[in-house]
């Protein structure tokens, strides 16, 4: 299997850009699919995340579904535990839903990022997830 420099092994995208520093935590790479429009009010993006990283927590003012393509990544809503994401899982966001997704400590992760009716906005984004909230689940 050949990796090169902007294609990810086993992916179906190209890695594409590196997410804003500001609101992730790691080395995060984003390739949009699908621009925002008053047509279809989403947006599409491939997020490829290295082993450990992960965004900010953060809520989507009109839903977010996440389609895990490739390897082993983490969901978590605010107050709930860290949910274990493999290819083929899907995520159904409600609207101001604190949460995060990101890669598990051992693994990439990839995912598909749908944001819905982005007309109501698409990302509202707050603080960082810490080490300790991060690392919660494998102290279990
Ligand atoms: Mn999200």
């Amino acid at each position: 299997m050949n990796t090169t420099e902007n294609q990810s092994t086993d992916t179906i995208f190209p890695k594409g850009d590196p997410a804003p520093a500001d609101y992730f935590t790691g080395t995060v790479w984003v390739k949009p699919l699908v621009p925002n429009s008053d047509t279809f009010n989403t947006v599409i993006g491939n997020v490829v995340f290295e082993p450990g990283a992960r965004n900010n927590w953060h809520t989507h003012p009109g839903g977010q579904i996440l389609i895990a393509t490739h390897g082993i990544g983490y969901y978590q809503e605010k107050g709930k535990a860290i949910q274990v994401l493999r290819k083929g899982d899907v995520v159904t966001i409600a609207p101001e839903v604190k949460h995060w997704h990101g890669a598990s400590p051992d693994s990439e992760f990839t995912h598909i990022a749908i944001s819905t009716n982005t007309q109501k906005g698409i990302v509202d984004w707050l603080e960082r997830v810490t080490d300790e909230e991060y690392n919660a689940l494998a102290e279990i």
